[in-house]
């Protein structure tokens, strides 16, 4: 009688919500003092202290009913100007109001995009390890999803990997550097490597492939890396950006898509954004945010107190002596589990507080990753638990 499908996907929590649900159970029981949760990657830090003052000023200064009414279903056109100016002074590209459409955080981004791109027989390309809400996504939109295996090690993207599985029914590959859940940034070489392979994959089957570039952690970054600005080594790429992670504002619900200008047939492209915004109900993304945005689209977030908690963090447990992946943005911490099954490895952690997600769901068995969004006090009070995790495993 109803859809078996969004069943399952409603009847099924994720393992991530199912651990924070688990911690909060425990902290009642044993006292929050010993709970260590690094389930959720809910940013830790405060929005910057601009966007409350504009939201106050916003709603000081104008008509209520403008402020909470209905913008343009693709957002307000001076927010999209204050995003395209932006863009262009800190990228050096040229794209204007024309190519962007305000949504409801980078979920929505991307739902939009999947929908945007979608042909029948349609795959979309992940590469391991990657956000499970792909998965989700791109099945609801009609693809089918295959995975490409990263390079050993540094799990950065493996072009020999993605040359193996690109096929002519490859609609795109999505990127999501700083990469949840491992925090590896990929470099200018695996970015210009993948980008070329794509190129030469368009050709060879009379199509574009396109780059899908899930963005929502570009600002956090750390030791001076820099994150490649796709849009300025391939044509055919659709920026899925939020400002949930950059301006800690995820219950707020606020991003956009961009169509770089110099997508093939790039005006039909964003007609089909539009399409699918409407065919989604997403349309006129909230409207106070788009205010907001417009009037603080320069503001930067702490990235130093993440930082501060990746040193601690990372620093702590290869001193003990598990094995981590190097982590040059976002917030999430991903170790190398110390059996081969991550879940059982994360039930034993359970055992001593430690809340760590494993990594089957991320396509990644044999690791957990840990979200250190967290305070660094509590850092600080679960390492004696993570020493006292490898010593039981020493134990064995
Ligand atoms: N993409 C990745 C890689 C994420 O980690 C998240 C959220 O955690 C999203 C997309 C969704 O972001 P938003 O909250 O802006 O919808």
């Amino acid at each position: 009688m109803y859809n078996e499908k969004m069943i399952g996907l409603g009847s099924k929590r994720s393992v991530i919500r199912e651990l924070f649900e688990y911690g909060k159970k425990r902290a009642a029981e044993v006292g929050a003092d010993k709970v260590y949760d690094y389930s959720l990657g809910n940013p830790s830090v405060p929005a910057p202290a601009c966007v409350n003052k504009t939201i106050k000023q916003i709603l000081d200064s104008r008509p209520s009913v403008a402020v909470h009414g209905y913008t343009s279903a693709q957002g307000d056109l001076s927010t999209r100007k204050a995003i395209a100016e932006y863009t262009n002074e800190r990228f050096g590209c040229r794209v204007t109001a024309d190519d962007f459409y305000m949504t409801c955080g980078a979920a929505a981004s991307l739902t939009i995009t999947l929908n945007a791109l979608h042909e029948e027989g349609d795959e979309i390309v992940a590469i391991a390890p990657f956000f499970p809400e792909y998965r989700v996504f791109s099945e609801a939109a009609g693809y089918k999803l295959v995975v490409s295996r990263p390079i050993d090690g540094t799990l950065q993207p493996d072009p020999k990997d993605l040359s193996r599985i690109i096929t002519p029914h490859t609609k795109a590959v999505i990127l999501n550097s700083p990469n949840n859940p491992s925090g590896v940034v990929y470099t200018e070489e695996s970015v210009k490597a993948v980008c070329a392979l794509l190129q030469k994959k368009s050709a060879e089957f009379g199509r574009p492939i396109f780059i899908i570039c899930d963005e929502p952690y570009r600002e956090i970054v750390y030791d001076g890396v820099s994150v490649p600005y796709l849009p300025n080594y391939y044509d055919d790429v659709v920026v899925c950006y939020s400002f949930s992670k950059s301006l800690s504002l995820p219950g707020e619900r606020i991003g956009y898509v961009m169509v770089n200008p110099k997508c093939k047939d790039a005006r039909l492209l964003y007609a089909a954004v539009c399409g699918a915004g409407r065919a989604l109900g997403y349309v006129c993304a909230p409207s106070l945010m788009q205010a907001v945005i417009e009037k603080v689209v320069r503001a930067e977030t702490d990235v130093a107190a993440y930082k501060k908690n990746r040193d601690l963090l990372q620093g702590g447990l290869e001193e003990i002596g598990y094995t981590c992946v190097k982590p040059d943005g976002a917030f999430y911490l991903f170790v190398k589990s110390l059996e081969p099954d991550a879940g059982a490895f994360s039930d034993r952690a359970k055992e001593y507080g430690l809340l760590l997600v494993p990594g089957d769901d991320f396509c990644a068995p044999g690791y957990v990753r840990l979200a250190y969004c967290v305070s660094h006090e509590m850092i600080e009070r679960s390492m004696p638990a993570f020493r006292a995790l490898f010593e039981s495993y020493r134990a064995r």
